[in-house]
């Protein structure tokens, strides 16, 4: 029954792209990732094992959207960038492959190396106060929007502010 097979692949595939894209926001040409992220506030994804992803992709969004959109990602010292300069994006249009230093200076130039990181869109911050507003514990917000409890309380606190 090769065709049933097939088809249970693709349904696997298909509910791992929807729970993919339900995590994302699309802002601004960018989409970018809601869920778990670095410091750095970059996207950590981590791939299921049967989609077959390789060992240097890591557990990073980016790299791992590099490589579903072009199928390897650049190894030896080189880098997946930004080209918008927002480190949650994992938009593959946005997404280039290019060396440390490439990496180091357009972070500089873009403004995400340092006090500039713009880690989640307004949306999601403005949501977050709307639940803490309505009573929603922070424990309950940062599970229902899949931020940190650090980061969620740090939202509903007015400790990150919409634009920054
Ligand atoms: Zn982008």
């Amino acid at each position: 029954m090769a065709t049933a097979r097939i088809s249970a692949e693709w349904a696997r595939r298909v509910r791992w792209i929807r729970r993919f894209m339900e995590r994302v926001v699309i802002s601004g040409g960018c989409v970018l990732w809601l869920g778990v992220v670095d410091k750095g506030g970059y996207a950590r994804i981590k791939p299921p094992r049967w989609l077959g992803v390789p060992r240097s992709v890591g557990t990073y969004g980016h790299r791992l959207v590099f490589w579903l959109v072009n199928g390897e990602v650049p190894a030896g010292g080189m880098y997946v960038t930004h080209s918008c300069g927002h480190a949650a994006c994992v938009n593959p249009d946005h997404l280039v492959g290019g060396t440390a230093s490439k990496n180091h200076w357009d972070a500089i130039l873009q403004g995400t190396k340092g006090a500039f990181v713009l880690k989640y869109p307004d949306e999601l911050i403005e949501r977050v106060r709307g639940m803490y507003a309505a009573g929603m514990t922070v424990a309950a917000i940062a599970r229902s929007v899949g931020v940190s409890y650090v980061y969620a309380w740090k939202v509903a606190h007015g400790q990150i502010r919409c634009g920054s």
